[in-house]
């Protein structure tokens, strides 16, 4: 199926409006932009590349985290600049987006994508590294109820990790719920998302915030 992907401030954007936590993102079509977005928005921040074809942002070296001061936006903007024109010369880049360093917190993979017969399918995992390692996830077919989020938050293997593992502070369930739930809403009430991710999302003590987003649309 021909999809297009929308760049990361347009799915956040789409995502925040379904009433899910979002890490604040601005787009920054130059350096001079980035500079000002990230006074006003307070260091420490994070860059990232924005282009519709950089899908994996990382992998491009298109970001970088914990920038501190306006000098290190220009740096961190320049080295963007060169490693994705190095690494995929073809993409079109449009500026970086400039957001909030978020506290660390645990991070967990929410996911949508179709399934030919059963229409969209909802995926919860641990996030990061580890979801690629070990693909501990769980799966249910939308739309989903309070109970099936519960369930499939508690099923993955690695749960003991979310309720507070060797001392560490236990995370906020309901707001995993609530998440699982809006994202379900969101693709009930717009067929044409034909995949979605929000990896990560920081789960904790109290609440939990998406920092990345990835959304395709079905092609026109
Ligand atoms: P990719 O396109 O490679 O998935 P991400 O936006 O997920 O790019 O960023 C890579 C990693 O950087 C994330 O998995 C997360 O650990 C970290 N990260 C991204 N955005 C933020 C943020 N706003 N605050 C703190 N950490 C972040
Ligand atoms: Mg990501």
């Amino acid at each position: 199926m021909a999809m297009e992907h929308l760049t990361e401030v347009e799915a956040k954007d789409l995502v925040q409006k379904a009433g899910i936590p979002v890490v604040e993102t601005v787009l920054a079509r130059s350096k001079a932009e980035a500079e000002a977005v990230a006074r006003r928005l307070g260091f420490p921040v994070v860059l990232k590349v924005v282009s519709p074809e950089v899908v994996h942002k990382s992998d491009a070296g298109g970001v970088k985290l914990n920038v501190k001061s306006d000098i290190e936006v220009s740096q961190a903007y320049d080295e963007i600049m060169t490693s994705v024109k190095e690494k995929q010369p073809s993409a079109n880049v449009i500026g970086v987006s400039v957001q909030k360093m978020a506290r660390p917190g645990v991070e967990v993979i929410i996911g949508m994508s179709k399934d030919p017969d059963f229409g969209p399918v909802l995926m919860f995992g641990l996030g990061g590294v580890l979801v690629e390692l070990i693909k501990d996830v769980s799966f249910r077919i939308a739309p989903i109820t309070r109970q099936d989020a519960a369930e499939m938050i508690r099923e993955i293997k690695g749960f003991a990790l979310l309720q507070g593992y060797r001392g560490a502070d236990p995370v906020d369930l309901t707001a995993l719920e609530d998440m699982l739930l809006k994202v379900s809403a969101l693709v009930d009430q717009n067929p044409d998302v034909n995949e979605m991710d929000l990896n990560p999302v920081f789960a904790y003590r109290d609440g939990a915030i998406a920092v990345d987003a990835r959304v395709a649309l079905e092609a026109k």
